[in-house]
């Protein structure tokens, strides 16, 4: 029997940096752009024959802003991935897109190469928080996901939400939330704003502009968040997923009970025999030597796998997706699932 392996691709582009923003995104240039989708086809072709005793149950393709790679990139990217890997036959595509990104071009061809479980990054419906967040779309641009959804219509749609925005109230989560549950989704990610340090949402704390909002506050926001999804039939799979029943993410279970991961692109993260690293010191020495495993491997830890503290650490480091009583990371000793 194969061994499960999810594959974990990076598209670490933006058009410019949210307010709360630490991840080392990219500025997006086309041309930059078009040198990286050759990059990620000559990685996965350096992989050719190396996996031939796993099986891919889950392929995550995640950001910065994945739609920014282009339709047709995408698409042939998967394309590689399936004849590279053995992929199962009801093998999860998980891609997360932001309102703004849609055309009918990638929808149709994110719908073409198997895309089954859509996640849109709405963070809010409310104009003064999508404001506040700095996202980088425009806030009318929401109103596309209409035509979006109709046009692509993946079997499990998604809604990425931020919990915790300064100024955040009941009733602009509540109605963040029914705006969301109007178009039907199995999968709401309901997250606590983090502010990191580097931030831009930081330094305005720092300078008393912003007021961060307080613990009880936003503790109230969960606990109203996960009475109002309960109610209309979502259960809880993680401290901040909630799902219809079958529709789990199973990307996200694979990865807490420690499934082999294979990170594709810069800055993506492979977890295998006990090691964790990430890909590539910079986008430039990622596009320099695409495929060329011992020069791009960074940050390479091996931690204590027989401390569930340190694996908990390790596959929840903010603490947010599994309860203290979580049956999900078991030690790694072998293979799992
Ligand atoms: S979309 Fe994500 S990666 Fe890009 S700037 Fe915003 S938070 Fe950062």
């Amino acid at each position: 029997m194969k061994k499960p392996l999810i594959l974990q691709i990076c598209i670490p582009f933006c058009v410019k940096q949210c307010a709360f923003c630490a991840f080392p995104y990219c500025t997006y240039d086309p041309r930059t752009v078009n040198a990286y989708a050759k990059a990620l086809l000559t990685e996965i072709d350096a992989w050719e024959g190396e996996w031939d005793d796993h099986e891919v149950r889950a392929i995550s393709i995640e950001g910065g802003s994945p739609a920014l790679l282009g339709a047709d990139s995408l698409f042939h990217v998967l394309q590689k991935i399936r004849r590279t890997f053995h992929c199962a036959e009801d093998v999860t595509i998980r891609l997360q897109t932001m309102p703004g990104d849609y055309s009918r071009a990638l929808m149709e061809k994110m719908r073409d190469a198997g895309v089954n479980h859509w996640i849109i990054g709405l963070e809010t419906a409310s104009r003064n928080e999508h404001e506040l967040l700095a996202r980088p779309y425009k806030y009318e641009a929401i109103t596309m996901a209409d035509m979006a959804i109709r046009t692509f219509h993946p079997r499990a749609l998604g809604f990425h939400l931020l919990l915790g925005i300064p100024g955040q109230t009941r009733e602009s989560l509540e109605s963040t939330l029914s705006r969301c549950l109007y178009y039907a989704p199995e999968h709401i990610i309901a997250q606590p704003l983090m502010i990191p340090e580097c931030s831009a949402m930081a330094e305005q704390i720092r300078t008393e502009a912003l007021q961060p909002m307080p613990e009880d506050t936003l503790q109230e926001l969960i606990d109203f968040t996960r009475t109002f999804l309960c109610e209309r039939g979502f259960q809880p799979s993680t401290k901040c997923d909630y799902v219809k029943s079958g529709f789990e993410d199973r990307c996200q279970l694979l990865m807490l009970q420690g499934c082999e991961r294979l990170g594709l692109g810069y800055h993506s993260t492979s977890w295998m025999d006990g090691v964790m690293w990430r890909t590539g010191h910079s986008l430039q020495e990622y596009l320099e030597h695409p495929g060329d495993f011992e020069t791009l491997a960074a940050d390479m830890i091996r931690p204590d796998t027989t401390d569930p503290a340190a694996l908990k650490e390790l596959f929840d480091p903010l603490h947010i997706l599994l309860w203290d009583h979580s049956p999900v990371i078991h030690p790694p000793a072998g293979h799992f699932l």
